[in-house]
């Protein structure tokens, strides 16, 4: 039998409007790329997406059109979210850590036709606008007067003036949820990226998720600052949360240094925030250095890799910020996992609490997950078998643009798909997911398991150590055994002997590194995750003493 509800479709045009409707005067605050703080507001975004909606199709945009983004998070970026996949179109948000051959090569894949950018990123086009004959028109983000002029960049188009060229009259199209609207590459450590191409549906299904209280319950009383990058699995579904529960934004453009986030989550009274671990160090470092304090700041998510637990301590105990680790990946939208604590926690002593705490937590209603051997065979949940994770849900890939890579899921004996994310993990009876690794840097001993991320988090809680990476290094008897990669605190002069003596008592004696080189860097990617790969090839020649 046929329901007699409404058939409205899921369409992320719903949530501006729902915005401009509901919190019209909820501000939106950038530190723009030109210095100065702008303020806009829900209702004058909303406008204003739909003038650039219109605009674009003027200027020839078509259904199913990829608008390529290479920018910070600003207001003028959620405009070409909302405008691009408003209209029908599709969303590319290019990360502009990436070489510019890999940025030239992953806007011709993807067959953008318009690329609208911050002008930090003006050599970037120059680069590679002659490499990309496709793009009809490049749109620097800035206003009439500081456009500037390349002879290198064949159409510059001014995003102002485009975006007055567009009628005030455009109504958003009701389109199919199912047809695409966002599409993001993952970061691609071995082969070409791969994009991810998300729907209204699976973007407005992920936005309710993240919404829920147990995830990043995000309200209309929060104002919320998104440091993770709008060009990182879309802010991490930021842009789409926050209108929707009429929150108030704040985006820090490209400043992303410990005293500008500070500066702004002081003056625009932040409450909620989001990003990597590394930009945390960042921030910490600035306001201890400086003994300050938050004033409104209460909760943060972390995530996008391990959140080391002494940075999950140092945010609650010395700045009584609640931290929410979680777990996702650009193939899952991506929030799948989210660390919080549940009733039955609640009267356990606080150290119990804080070790839940430090795993990636429990799927979002959406997400299910599990764990498998090498034979696709299910591990127990009991928090101690290692597995392979899998995870499916409505905003799951289920495969890459443009077929590439083939079918990437994994068939189950009745046939559903599962992705296989790459990690190894653990899930304990209660259903919270710990991450030991990535599969490819799982140092295997003698044929047994160590995670590196344990150890990379034990390292990094001594107080001499800034940072701390730990990869597998051949050895004749045990065929590999880790080694600890540091970098010191400044000033401090930690030896060999103390890091390896920090280790007793805190793990298995045989998990214990065999031995420490001290750098001065540890080499990042370009969504600021520690790039395993280089540090292998780094580290190639090395020989370990215990070999
Ligand atoms: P990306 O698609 O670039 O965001 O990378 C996704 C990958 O980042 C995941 O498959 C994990 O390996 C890693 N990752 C994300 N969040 C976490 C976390 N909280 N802890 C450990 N690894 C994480």
């Amino acid at each position: 039998m046929q329901a007699l509800m409404m058939d409205m479709p899921l369409l992320i045009s719903s949530i501006l409007q729902h915005a401009a409707r509901h919190f019209g005067d909820v501000e939106i605050v950038s530190r723009r790329t030109e210095g100065d703080i702008h303020r806009t507001d829900y209702k004058t975004l909303e406008r204003r997406s739909r003038r650039l909606a219109d605009a674009l199709q003027r200027r020839g945009a078509q259904n199913g059109d990829r608008i390529g983004t290479l920018a910070w998070n600003n207001y003028r970026h959620m405009e070409v979210y909302y405008a691009a996949g408003g209209m029908g179109g599709v969303v590319h948000t290019v990360n502009p850590r990436l070489h510019p051959d890999q940025i030239a090569w992953i806007v011709n894949h993807a067959g953008d036709s318009f690329l609208a950018f911050d002008l930090t990123f003006l050599p970037i086009i120059e680069a590679i606008a002659p490499q990309c004959p496709n793009v009809k028109a490049w749109i620097p983000m800035v206003d009439r007067d500081r456009q500037p002029t390349s002879d290198k960049i064949p159409n510059l188009l001014n995003y102002e003036e485009l975006l007055e060229s567009g009628s005030e009259d455009y109504r958003w199209p009701t389109l199919d949820e199912r047809s695409a609207v966002g599409l993001c590459y993952t970061s691609g450590t071995t082969g070409n990226p791969k994009g991810a191409l998300y729907s209204h549906r699976s973007s407005v299904l992920h936005a309710y998720g993240a919404a829920l209280p147990d995830a990043m319950g995000a309200s209309a009383r929060d104002t919320i600052l998104p440091v993770v990058p709008m060009f990182h699995v879309n802010a991490w579904g930021i842009p789409y949360v926050a209108p929707m529960v009429g929150a108030k934004l704040v985006f820090p453009g490209p400043s992303l240094d410990g005293k500008s986030l500070y500066e702004l989550f002081e003056s625009e009274k932040v409450t909620y925030s989001a990003g990597v671990p590394t930009v945390w160090l960042g921030l910490l470092q600035y306001v201890r250095e400086n003994k300050l304090r938050f004033s409104t700041f209460a909760r943060t998510v972390i995530g996008g890799s391990a959140c080391p637990p002494s940075m999950i301590r140092a945010f609650q105990d010395e700045y009584g910020v609640e931290v929410i680790h979680a777990w996702g990946m650009t193939e899952t939208s991506p929030l799948g996992t989210l660390c919080r604590l549940q009733a039955k926690h609640l009267d356990l002593p606080k150290e119990q609490q804080e070790k839940i705490l430090e795993k990636q937590g429990h799927v979002v209603f959406g997400i299910d997950l599990k764990i498998v051997d090498d034979d696709n065979q299910e591990v127990p949940w009991d928090g101690k078998s290692f597995g392979n994770l899998l995870a499916r849900g409505p905003w799951v890939v289920k495969e890459y643009f443009r077929g590439e890579g083939g079918d990437p899921l994994v068939y189950d004996e009745d046939g559903e798909g599962w992705f296989p994310t790459g990690d190894v993990a653990t899930i304990d009876p209660d259903g919270y997911m710990h991450i030991t690794d990535r599969s490819k840097d799982v140092i295997k001993s003698g044929g047994e398991w160590i995670s590196t991320i344990d150890l990379e988090n034990i390292a990094i809680s001594h107080p001499s150590i800034a940072n701390a990476a730990v990869i597998g290094v051949p050895h004749p008897k045990w065929d590999e055994r880790p080694l600890l990669v540091v970098v010191r605190e400044p000033g401090a002069d930690v030896s060999r002997e103390d890091l390896l003596a920090f280790y007793e008592g805190k793990i298995a004696k045989w998990w214990t590194p065999d031995d420490v080189q001290f750098v001065e860097s540890i080499p990042l990617g370009a969504t600021g995750k520690i790039l395993k790969t280089r540090l292998r090839e780094q580290f190639a020649d090395y020989k370990l003493p215990t070999a």
